[in-house]
């Protein structure tokens, strides 16, 4: 049974910090505080006192030998659910990231000061809310599928094309979709690339994929074209299908069967540029876009959609990856790699995409920035080809043109 006296008990803190003088200070503003701070000067002693009882622990980032870096992992696997104050003379950006490493370790993370700080604001820190202890959760794990399923499901036909639309940022107009592969899977459901892309690359089944989806895409478009819609359509190609010096003649004949124009299409290279032959893949790019075919450099700013590839490749437009808009609108530094991003295209005069916009906020901020084109869950989630007429009608109602 809690009495009144029992909850006002203040608990047992830890401080973590090799530095005498400071760790007594720290001490002593807990002490006055109504709290029964331990001092640990190192690792070691650390986690010999610690048990389930700290419900507060105050870290120094700084310690000789094992940091607190590497004590945030150690808690993370211990499962602690107390809450952390990260202490430190380390700049803001260590500190920051520091501070996605407690999240990443599901800590509960209640704040953090760079040294010399005040006692108020220590207190100010410790008395706060703690936030939820999320769990962490396994990551959602993708069960693979055998190379030999999915060869199976190639030649049943089981693939189809959901399609996003992107959105003109100025006029708000809707001009053209990203077709994104799905798997109709006869026991599984609809399964998303992550299923299965990984296994179609590793087994030389990406082309198969890859030619399946562009041409049901290509279809899709001409029929929407026929009911005067006229859309681009953007397809994914992986560059481990960009080896093929054919490609450039196969997507012109794919445009001129379904009966649309390379005009329309967007091609969106992703994926590993590692390994590549780089002469056979500028013969390739540059044949396309000699056709007439729109080039796009996706997810740039992560892994291999590097400056050089810009530099090099006659790319006519750039996607900015969902990562970088996600933090964009609450992380500065997000923001500063968007806007020279977007500066950096501009200069080049390419069509700027912007991926993953999903709140008011990023929107805003896009709009703010001068990007071309947005795409995300904000204007539409992907959707069957035989849905979007019924989702132009309800944006033009929406933006008051029905
Ligand atoms: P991607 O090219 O970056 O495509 C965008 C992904 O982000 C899609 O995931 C889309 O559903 C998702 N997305 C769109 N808007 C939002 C948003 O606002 N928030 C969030 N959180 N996500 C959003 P999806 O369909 O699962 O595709 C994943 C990746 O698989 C694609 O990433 C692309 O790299 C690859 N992929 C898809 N279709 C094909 C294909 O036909 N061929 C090849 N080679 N790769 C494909
Ligand atoms: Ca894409
Ligand atoms: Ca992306």
């Amino acid at each position: 049974m809690e009495t009144a006296a029992a909850v006002d008990t203040k608990p047992p803190v830890m401080v973590l910090d090799d530095d005498p003088e400071f760790a007594s200070f720290v001490a002593a503003a807990m002490r006055r505080a109504g709290y029964q701070p331990v001092v640990a000067p190192n690792h070691e002693v650390f986690f010999r006192e610690l048990t389930d009882e700290h419900s507060i622990v105050i870290i120094d980032l700084m310690l000789p030998g094992q940091d607190g870096i590497l004590v945030l992992r150690e808690l993370g696997k211990l499962g602690f659910e107390g809450s952390i104050v990260l202490v430190s003379t380390v700049d803001v950006r260590v500190l920051g990231a520091a501070e996605r490493l407690a999240a990443g370790h599901g800590l509960r993370l209640l704040g953090s000061l760079r040294k010399p700080f005040q006692v108020s604001e220590l207190l100010d820190v410790v008395t706060a809310k703690p936030p939820p202890l999320v769990k962490k959760t396994a990551k959602k794990t993708i069960a693979p599928v055998s190379a030999q399923e999915l060869k199976r499901g190639l030649d049943a036909d089981e693939f189809v094309v959901h399609f996003q639309p992107k959105v003109e940022v100025q006029s708000l107009e809707f001009v053209s979709v990203e077709a994104l592969a799905r798997w109709a899977h006869p026991e599984k459901g609809i399964l998303s690339p992550a299923h299965f892309i990984g296994v179609a690359e590793n087994n030389d089944l990406i082309g198969l994929l890859t030619a399946t989806i562009i041409r049901k895409a290509f279809h899709q478009c001409a029929e929407w074209l026929d009911a005067g819609l006229r859309l681009r359509v953007a397809v994914n190609v992986s560059t481990r299908s960009l080896g093929d010096y054919d490609l450039p003649e196969w997507f012109e004949e794919q445009t001129r069967e379904a009966g649309i124009l390379p005009h329309q299409v967007v091609i969106e290279v992703t994926e590993s540029w590692l390994g590549k032959d780089p002469l056979a893949m500028l013969e390739i790019l540059t044949r396309m876009r000699m056709k007439g075919f729109s080039l796009s450099i996706d997810d740039f700013g992560t892994g291999y959609s590097t400056m050089l590839k810009l530099k090099t490749i006659p790319f006519s437009e750039l996607k900015l990856d969902q990562s970088f808009i996600r933090d964009a609108a609450s992380d500065a530094e997000a923001r500063y790699i968007v806007e020279s991003s977007i500066s950096l295209g501009q200069k080049l005069g390419l069509n700027l995409v912007a991926e993953g916009v999903e709140r008011q906020e990023d929107w805003d901020l896009i709009t703010e920035l001068g990007c071309d084109e947005g795409q995300g869950y904000f204007i539409a989630r992907p959707m069957r080809g035989r849905d979007v007429p019924h989702w132009l009608r309800r944006w033009q109602a929406y933006l008051g043109k029905a």
